[in-house]
């Protein structure tokens, strides 16, 4: 070769590099066999591969991708019955995944519970409820979701004192939307047995006014004095509420979830749904652990009965991952783990308000022994800089005295770790296969407000640090934790990006812009990064050649729209597997046989 056939050649190699069109690849039977069952053509396909390629079209046979290549590449595969989706320039991407997202539970609020996520002041609340009380007998329970101060026009909890005149004669449970706190009515406060004598239970906090009465805001543990009263769900109804949920999941282009903090009722109406074939969804399951070794105990002989990830039930539909525990509160009630004080409004001082443990700490680090010496994943929920540094220094230290790689311990929420947590993850990374955030950006939106107000302006510049975790290489699973925030992932792509409350209480942008991130670290966080967390990574989270053909079509590419449109991302069409389970063009949605 000459000097310039040589700087031609690389002048064509880094062309090719930019555009990084992978070659033809098919699987080796892909030619001589059956024709494909499905082609996708004229389109554009971020495979979210290694190289991050993007190819024209791909083909599907028996569920998985055999062929990404060129449109003309891949008709050659169609046959008289493979069924030919045209692209016309759309764009595909893997089917997304949340890491965190209580799609069982937050189904059922969704059907049977009141919804008070979008109301914005207190009149309008409690209105609702009053309409919901009106249909029930005396005694009956009223529960509500998703009410958050920082939507509020007041900026204030709601209040026993606001629903107690509008129901009287039945006990009234209104959850915040973090899932960390909630309001009672006099009636529920009652038959709880809560008054202005009852001291705050361990690792919770009964709310109380001037004078020392309860003002009916139960954080944490507390909250569960009257939870623990509520009816629980039926089987017919966690069933619906499942449904319900990957009903909006195939709208959202959304085809895997992991879903935290699961107890045996749970299963056991993911495991019926998978008997009768209507399960179209991957689920992997964190099943509780408890706050005892006990409880540790049963989570590990509850989690035991099935097989170990990536072993799965279904062919990759359901998971029996690992287990979650709980290591502090919520940053919404000022409850979580800190090393300074909480802040209320910004920048008034909850003197003397650092949060706590939800766990006794030492207690903790036995759970994860056991959980770690039997070979099992843990997630802890850990979102105070205090708690995160227990939780990466728990991890390390279990798994120095036993190196195990692949259990993928993860740090769930992590909000504000510090650097020491920051470099404890990276190291973790590299050596164990273990270390994963599993966080949450649209925490900055949809309780943004909140947020600012009670981190305050200086550590709020360190919530969520996305650009430092890719500079130091450091991968997360991105999530909506649903109900917390809504369910579809476009809001993760988007707040990872723009870092922008919904309101602007504090300013628009209160947890700065020094953090964000492009596009293309986003998208992986909520394909092939979220993959690994629900150890599908060899099945899904990517297109290529022998992974499962879980797709989802867009209106728009991500990779080249305005990045504050990404919010507005539209599905079109969503394959789980091989199989269409969602088709805007025909109107249908295709729930189960
Ligand atoms: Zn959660």
């Amino acid at each position: 070769m000459t000097n310039r056939s040589i700087r031609k050649a690389l002048a064509l190699a880094s062309l090719a590099a930019m555009f990084s069109q992978p070659a033809f690849c098919a699987a080796s039977d892909a030619r001589s066999a059956q024709p494909a069952d499905l082609v996708l053509f004229h389109g554009t396909i971020l495979t979210v591969d290694g190289k991050d390629s993007i190819a024209e079209a791909l083909a599907v046979r028996g569920g998985k991708i055999v062929a990404i290549g060129t449109t003309q590449e891949i008709l050659r595969l169609a046959g008289s019955k493979t069924r030919r989706i045209d692209l016309t320039g759309r764009t595909a991407t893997p089917g997304l995944i949340d890491s965190h997202a209580h799609i069982a539970d937050g189904g059922v609020g969704e059907l049977y519970n009141v919804q008070l996520g979008d109301a914005t002041t207190v009149a309008e609340a409690v209105n609702r409820v009053r309409k919901a009380v009106a249909r029930l007998k005396p005694g009956q329970w009223l529960v509500g979701d998703g009410w958050d101060e920082g939507k509020l026009a007041e900026r204030r909890y709601l209040l026993a004192s606001d629903i107690d005149a509008i129901s009287p004669n039945n006990p009234v449970w209104l959850e915040h939307t973090t899932g960390h706190y909630g309001v009672a009515n006099t009636v529920a406060l009652r038959l709880a047995k809560i008054s202005a004598s009852t001291p705050n239970p361990k690792a919770g906090t009964i709310d109380r006014d001037a004078s020392g009465q309860p003002t009916g805001v139960l954080k944490e543990t507390a909250a569960d004095l009257v939870r623990d009263l509520i009816p629980p769900p039926t089987p017919e109804q966690r069933r619906a509420g499942i449904l319900k949920s990957i009903d909006s999941l195939h709208r959202e282009g959304m085809t895997a979830v992991k879903d935290p903090s699961i107890e045996q009722p749970t299963w056991d109406a993911y495991a019926e749904l998978l008997k009768e074939g209507k399960l179209k969804e991957r689920i992997c399951v964190l099943w509780y652990a408890g706050t005892t070794m006990d409880s540790a105990r049963r989570a590990l002989r509850e989690m035991q009965a099935h097989p170990r990830p990536p072993q799965s039930l279904g062919d990759g539909r359901l998971l029996s991952c690992g287990v979650k525990i709980f290591m502090d509160g919520s940053g919404g009630a000022r409850t979580a783990w800190v090393y300074k004080d909480w802040y209320k409004k910004s920048t008034e001082v909850d003197t003397g308000n650092t949060g706590y443990p939800a766990v006794d700490p030492e207690l903790y680090r036995r759970q994860v022994r056991l959980f770690h010496e039997a070979g099992v994943h843990v997630g802890t929920h850990a979102v105070g800089d205090r708690a995160i540094d227990w939780v990466v220094d728990t991890y390390a230290q279990v798994l120095k005295d036993k190196p195990t790689k692949g259990l993928r311990h993860s740090i769930i929420h992590n909000n504000i770790p510090t650097d020491h947590a920051i470099d404890t993850m990276a190291l973790l990374q590299r050596q164990y296969d273990a270390g994963y955030p599993e966080l949450q950006a649209p925490f900055m939106w949809w309780i943004g407000d909140t947020y600012a107000g009670t981190f305050g302006p200086e550590r709020g510049q360190r919530l969520i640090p996305l650009k430092t975790y890719v500079d130091m290489g450091i991968i997360w699973g991105g999530g909506s934790d649903y109900s917390v925030t809504p369910l579809p992932a476009r809001y993760g792509l988007w707040s990872s990006i723009e870092r922008e409350t919904l309101k602007g209480v504090y300013g628009s942008h209160p947890f700065g812009t020094a953090q964000a991130i492009d596009i293309h670290a986003a998208l992986r966080s909520y394909t092939i990064w979220n993959a690994r967390q629900l150890f599908l990574d060899d099945r899904t989270g990517s297109l290529e050649v022998g992974k499962d053909a879980d797709i989802a079509v867009w209106t728009q590419n991500p990779y080249n729209m305005p990045s504050a449109e990404l919010r507005n991302l539209h599905c079109e069409a969503t394959i789980l597997a091989g199989e269409v389970v969602f088709d805007e063009s025909t109107g249908r949605h295709v729930p189960g046989p």
